[in-house]
């Protein structure tokens, strides 16, 4: 996967909705406005704007990775989608 780190927004893979829903909330990030925009400590693990593939809101979201994609929370449209 191409390093987004630092460029665009990171765009959201769109999730159908029974996958979603199997998911464990608790592992679901959240796109979100920045509170703070620290990397974590991996350098796989980093923080970064996303944007939602049903509404484009574009949120910051911790917890990405550089090596595959992790399910997200829309903050606007709450729906899940994979970044
Ligand atoms: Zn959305």
């Amino acid at each position: 996967m191409a390093d987004t780190k630092g460029k665009n927004p990171r765009k959201g893979v769109p999730l159908d909705k029974e996958t979603a829903d199997k998911l464990d909330p608790k592992r679901i990030a959240t796109s979100q406005k920045p509170d703070k925009q620290e990397v974590a400590g991996q350098d796989s693990v980093y923080g970064d704007w996303t944007q939602c593939p049903y509404c484009g809101h574009v949120g910051w979201t911790s917890g990405l990775h550089t090596d595959y994609y992790i399910p997200v929370r829309c903050g606007a449209c709450q729906r899940v989608f994979m970044a």
